[in-house]
């Protein structure tokens, strides 16, 4: 069974460090240890820190360069998804893995609608509204009460990424714009890196209402390995496990994937993406049949990017 990771941030790591290569290297992921693993698709972030400079756009440029060059020298294993197709022509490979392009925070967009069409052409499949603060679409999470919800700019983002064919991720949104995307989107979202917030009180996780929402709305959200989405102190891989069993209890294995945000914390559960080898076993502990371990892993993501990927 390969496994879908719906969030990493080595891409943009790589853009800090002046460095790095994708086939291995000292961080959470890598594509050797990935392959090793069982992993068949990996989301991509490219993130630039919110600033009024006007470079954001060329931060994220830089990022979508880096990873072009990465494809092309690990062409053997690493290819684009573009369509719901490659993913089928591809999954079940033993030796390839999937990469998804995903833009964390739409501040590079500006108010033009144009940038959106291009970073569709240059791959961008997958675009988060916010990161944790206000932009011009909507509010991150730093807003708090003060979150003012989805703009009109941020609504016609919404509907021009239903149409393109771009998945919407609502990681670090307002609770207030959360709501409101979901009632703008005609399309399932992702949630791809938050863990239950009545498990772990931290304001990126998510509420039972909001859980309770997203599986009415037929989305997903992603587990995450940060320590502190986990559990105060030093959380441990049973701690993380616990957020699944206690979400599946709440709306049902349907709704659930996995959402590393490797190479995004420094302090995460598992050391790293060669973890994963052991989660069919773990989940197999917990109690979970194998119907809904594939869930899990694998088979929620698809059902969303079946629906969204054209
Ligand atoms: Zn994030």
């Amino acid at each position: 069974m390969k496994i879908i990771d719906l969030h990493c941030d080595t891409i943009s790591l790589f853009l800090a460090l002046k460095g790095g290569k994708l086939i291995a290297n000292e961080g959470h992921f890598d594509l050797r240890r990935a392959l090793q693993a069982g992993v068949g698709l990996q989301f991509f972030s490219l993130f630039s820190p919110p600033d009024d400079s006007g470079v954001v756009l060329r931060r994220v440029l830089k990022q979508l360069e880096l990873f072009y060059k990465e494809m092309e020298s690990n062409k053997d294993i690493l290819y684009l998804v573009q369509n719901y197709k490659d993913i089928e022509t591809n999954i079940n490979k033993a030796d390839k893995i999937g990469g998804v392009l995903h833009l964390e925070g739409a501040e590079a967009l500006g108010l033009d609608i144009d940038i959106l069409h291009l970073l569709y052409r240059l791959g961008l499949r997958s675009l988060g509204l916010t990161w944790n603060k206000r932009n011009f679409l909507a509010d991150g999470v730093e807003e708090g009460e003060g979150d003012g919800g989805l703009s009109r700019w941020g609504r016609q983002v919404v509907k021009e990424a239903n149409k393109l064919g771009i998945i919407i991720d609502l990681s670090h949104i307002g609770e207030k714009s959360f709501y409101d995307v979901l009632e703008a989107t005609d399309k399932p979202v992702m949630v791809t890196h938050a863990n239950a917030y009545a498990v772990c009180p931290h304001r990126r996780n998510l509420k039972d209402v909001q859980l309770k929402a997203l599986s009415q709305n037929k989305g997903i959200v992603g587990i995450t390995q940060v320590s502190d989405f986990v559990k105060e102190g030093k959380p441990e891989v049973d701690d993380l496990l616990f957020h699944i069993v206690y979400i599946a209890d709440l709306i049902g294995c349907e709704y659930i994937a996995l959402g590393s945000d490797f190479d995004g914390a420094s302090d995460i559960v598992m050391s790293g993406i060669e973890d994963y080898a052991n989660w069919e076993n773990l989940l197999r502990k917990k109690g979970f049949c194998p119907k809904e371990i594939e869930d899990i892993l694998q088979n929620n993501a698809l059902r969303v990017m079946r629906e969204i990927l054209k």
